[in-house]
């Protein structure tokens, strides 16, 4: 069984107001066919992976991203866990909700080695660290096909995988 980990703005969702960026919490709403496909898929486990550079460009406070997960996990209720980086140095990992290193929320992981911010491979190394399964990372960026590449995970552009598991 694999564990499907996924970046959030415009791979698990979309915003809800058609704004390029998430302008409140609840500013989300699932990304056409990727609920099914998540369904299909059948995942052993969901994870997100998600750089936040608007807290670091101060568009958004740390809270109010937290916020965002939040009501991500609302609109994924089988999402297992969540992990967001939100400096430009990728120094820093929140991890949100249930994984099996820890009982937390927010737990917030201090650089260690590989940037967490993509494509800097850290927050899929991390989860890596956690888990002995398979992984697959779907995204939308190039970024996030750089950070699955370095970490040597497996990596579907959301276009396919929707268009796979649909
Ligand atoms: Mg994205």
């Amino acid at each position: 069984m694999t564990i499907l980990v996924c970046d959030k703005d415009g791979t698990m969702t979309t915003t809800a107001s058609g704004a390029r960026f998430v302008d409140s919490p609840t500013d989300q709403t699932p990304l056409l066919g990727m609920q099914q496909a998540i369904v299909n898929f059948g995942p052993e486990l969901l994870l997100c992976a998600s750089n936040q550079g608007g807290v670091a460009a101060s568009y958004k406070s740390i809270g109010s991203a937290i916020m965002e997960f939040e009501f991500l996990f609302q609109l994924y209720p089988e999402l297992d866990a969540a992990c967001f980086c939100p400096d430009y140095a990728g120094k820093l990992c929140y991890v949100l909700k249930s994984a099996p290193d820890a009982d937390f929320s927010p737990q917030i992981k201090i650089y260690d080695g590989d940037s967490y911010r993509k494509p800097g491979p850290g927050m899929l190394k991390l989860i890596q660290s956690w888990y002995r399964n398979d992984l697959l990372y779907v995204g939308d960026r190039p970024e996030d096909e750089q950070a699955a590449s370095a970490a040597n995970i497996p990596y579907l552009h959301i276009n396919a995988f929707i268009k796979e598991y649909s």
